[in-house]
């Protein structure tokens, strides 16, 4: 299939506010759908989408997103960057009662749009932005959220909208 896709990020991110209204609306309209149909088509969009785009040269999720990371991945981390868990804790992670996570924002392991940790980055980044997950449905308003920030969101949601003959 031959999409025509948005990466211009500064495009994306202003999409992303003069849409607000119509991606709300899509939102109720998706409610009203099956959700299984609805996952099978991100799915298939999600692999087809990703495939076009490259994170390498973007990350804009690095940029403005905290993401969350295990004690594992920590010393995963630390190994790779020749230190102990424990500076890595002091360093780079921020924890409260109930998770720990990465404390600045862009990332510290982010250089020239690129992840210096990358084959050990953790799962919440390795996963992000999620659409391959089921029930799609239920994770509307993140979905809306990542709209304005990812182009592999901003492109499955708007080609999703003409798939389901939303107006
Ligand atoms: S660890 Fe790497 S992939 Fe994860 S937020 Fe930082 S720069 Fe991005
Ligand atoms: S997941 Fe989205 S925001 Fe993150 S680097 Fe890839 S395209 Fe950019």
């Amino acid at each position: 299939m031959n999409y025509t896709i948005e990466t211009d990020l500064k495009k994306i991110k202003d999409f992303g506010k003069l849409r607000e209204n119509e991606n709300f609306k899509f939102r109720t309209f998706l409610k009203g759908q099956d959700p299984n149909k609805v996952d099978k088509i991100v799915h298939k969009l999600n692999a087809e989408i990703t495939e076009l785009i490259d994170c390498t040269t973007c990350g804009n999720c690095c940029m403005q997103f905290r993401f969350g990371v295990s004690d594992n991945e920590i010393e995963k981390l630390a190994h790779t960057l020749n230190t102990t868990p424990k500076q890595i804790k002091l360093d780079y992670i921020q924890t409260d009662p109930y998770e720990q996570y990465f404390k600045n924002i862009p990332c510290d392991f982010l250089k020239d749009k690129k992840c210096i940790v990358y084959d050990n980055r953790p799962e919440e980044c390795r996963e992000f932005p999620y659409l391959h997950k089921k029930n799609f449905n239920s994770r509307l308003f993140g979905v809306i959220d990542n709209y304005e920030v990812c182009p592999i969101v901003f492109n499955v949601f708007e080609i999703l909208k003409s798939k389901l003959n939303f107006k």
